[in-house]
């Protein structure tokens, strides 16, 4: 028989969700995640689209999960196992390339094809990009404390983030600040001449932002790109075996072990509160009732204050905040099932090559004047024509992921703007996916053929399979205005909410989106006291 108390219920089955979890378990507690889906893992899904083929269906490739959650859940032991990606290949529009690989010496080789001086300067930019990733590394870790506030805890926070930004140094602090407030590109310009390359970099500046590599702001999405690490190797991004579902699974099968139970298929429709003060519960859609003295809501900001609770029991300025808080999601997904690799062009025919790049991703990310020109697109309410593209193919990283001989693609997309004009249709997404399509063909020929089957994913799907708001990857941009103590809104960025008892876990607050896992860690401390 199952019972319907417990001492904390987390409503969302998101990797965040999952985290505080299992955090609570391991701290003791009696916990219960419900998840709307069938599945657990929110936008980090694998799911076998096509029969034998796996698609990671949303977020595809793996870096800010925080070290510490991989440790404390020890979740190797429960199937976490990060593949590195070896390299980036960026096709050029006169037919060549330029590549990134693992090995910086290599790297450097293949820079000085291009501009030896670039080459010179990566070395130099590199070093300085570990140590802004390792300036932000303590902020990630801690609950941001309020500049505007005078309690004890805050200004403890704030003292020992001023004694942090102190011991950065003047050079490496006026970098930060440059990072913080400057366009990517403006802040590549800075370093490179060549602009296939600034390109290839400025295009973690714009994933899932509606910014373009010319707009202030998009440096510091850049920088939150850099800040993962794999096994200490700042900047590496790696592929989880079997999909990103199996870092979902491994965190679930971690909070599990726990003792923390986990039900699917269990929509949350609203939160019990008590006297209008205190939440105690949850009411299922199905119309069943669910008790507890803490409830988390792993849902972004929107979904949380104005779906799980009447508004008008809110604050008002808690609601005008979430209202001005910005989603404007910006992205779409092509996931192929294909009977080959494709060849691209720029490869030459190189076997061995061709082999050894699709074990690494692939930028269509030519200039940077192509970036901004997909990014008008969007901003004037259509998708990119020539639209950013960031595709891997899982298959030849784990080849469980499609059957022998045959490969998935994973095409990360930017821009597919959410308010389109006109909004999103069956028509607009088949016209989205036929852009994306004839752009491949550009740089890989015959791609058309091979495909055996194709998911196009709208920023209309993503906020209607995952619930993320106007299909925002992050829970909400990712905009200087909407970070740290000010995510999702000032006063309520420490995780808790005006209601006794009622907490927030997702990405939609501080520090940010991404498979990071770190909202999830810290909400669970802050509830356990630590
Ligand atoms: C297309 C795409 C590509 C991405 N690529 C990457 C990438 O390669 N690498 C990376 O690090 N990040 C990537 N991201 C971002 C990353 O996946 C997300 O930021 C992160 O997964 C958010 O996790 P979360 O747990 O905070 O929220 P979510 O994943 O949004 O989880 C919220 C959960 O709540 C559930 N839910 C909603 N309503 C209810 C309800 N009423 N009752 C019960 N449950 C409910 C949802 O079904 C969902 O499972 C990508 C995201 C997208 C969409």
């Amino acid at each position: 028989m199952t019972t319907n108390r417990y001492d904390a219920i987390v409503i969302g089955g998101g990797h965040n969700g999952l985290v505080a979890a299992a955090y609570l378990a391991r701290g003791g507690k009696k916990v219960v995640v419900l998840e709307r889906r069938p599945l657990v893992g929110g936008a980090a899904v694998t799911e076998e689209m096509h029969p034998g083929f796996k698609f990671s269906v949303f977020s595809y490739v793996v870096s800010l999960l925080r070290p510490e959650i991989i440790r404390d859940l020890d979740l190797p032991a429960h199937g976490l196992q990060i593949l590195p990606l070896e390299s980036t290949v960026t096709p050029m529009d006169n037919g060549d390339y330029i590549a990134g690989w693992a090995d910086w010496d290599e790297t450097r080789k293949e820079l000085c094809r291009h501009s030896p001086r670039d080459a010179e300067a990566m070395v130099e930019f590199g070093r300085l990009m570990q140590h802004m990733a390792m300036a932000v590394k303590p902020i990630l870790g801690m609950v941001p404390p309020d500049p505007a506030s005078m309690s004890p805890g805050d200004l403890k926070g704030l003292l020992k983030l001023g004694g942090h930004f102190r011991s950065l140094g003047a050079d490496r602090f006026h970098a930060l600040y440059k990072l913080m407030t400057m366009s990517s590109a403006d802040y590549l310009d800075e370093w490179y001449e060549f602009d296939t390359l600034k390109a290839t970099k400025s295009a973690s500046g714009i994933i899932g932002t509606f910014l373009g590599p010319r707009s202030p702001g998009s440096a510091y999405v850049l920088l939150h790109h850099y800040m993962g690490e794999i096994d200490g190797a700042f900047r590496a991004w790696g592929f989880q075996k079997g999909g990103t579902g199996a870092i979902s699974n491994a965190i679930a099968s971690a909070a599990k072990a726990h003792g923390c139970e986990i039900r699917t298929d269990a929509a949350v429709d609203h939160v019990l509160v008590n006297g209008g003060t205190t939440a105690v519960g949850v009411v299922l859609k199905n119309g069943d009732e669910l008790r507890a003295p803490i409830v988390i809501s792993g849902l972004d900001p929107r979904l949380t204050f104005t779906k799980l609770l009447d508004p008008k029991q809110m604050p008002t300025d808690l609601i005008e905040g979430i209202r001005r808080y910005k989603f404007r999601g910006s992205s779409g997904k092509v996931n192929l099932a294909l009977s080959a690799l494709p060849n691209f062009t720029c490869l030459k025919g190189d076997k061995e090559l061709a082999a050894r790049a699709a074990r690494g991703a692939f930028s269509i990310s030519p200039s940077v004047e192509y970036l901004e020109r997909a990014y008008d697109d969007a901003k004037y309410g259509q998708f990119s024509r020539n639209p950013y593209m960031d595709i891997v193919f899982p298959s030849m990283i784990d080849p469980g992921m499609a059957p022998p001989g045959k490969h998935v693609m994973s095409a990360f997309i930017q821009y597919a703007p959410h308010n389109i004009e006109g909004g999103w249709d069956d028509a607009k997404r088949d016209a989205f996916g036929n852009a994306v399509i004839n752009t491949l063909e550009r740089y890989a020929p015959g791609i058309s053929k091979l495909i055996l089957h194709k998911q196009v994913i709208t920023p209309a799907d993503i906020e209607r399979i995952t619930g993320l708001t106007e299909g925002n990857i992050f829970q909400g941009e990712l905009a200087l205005h909407q970070l740290f103590f000010l995510r999702p809104v000032p006063e309520w960025a420490k995780y808790r909410t005006p209601l006794r008892g009622f907490w927030q876990c997702g990405a939609g607050t501080h520090p940010g989106g991404g498979i990071m896992g770190a909202s999830g860690r810290l909400a669970a401390l802050e509830i356990l006291g630590r």
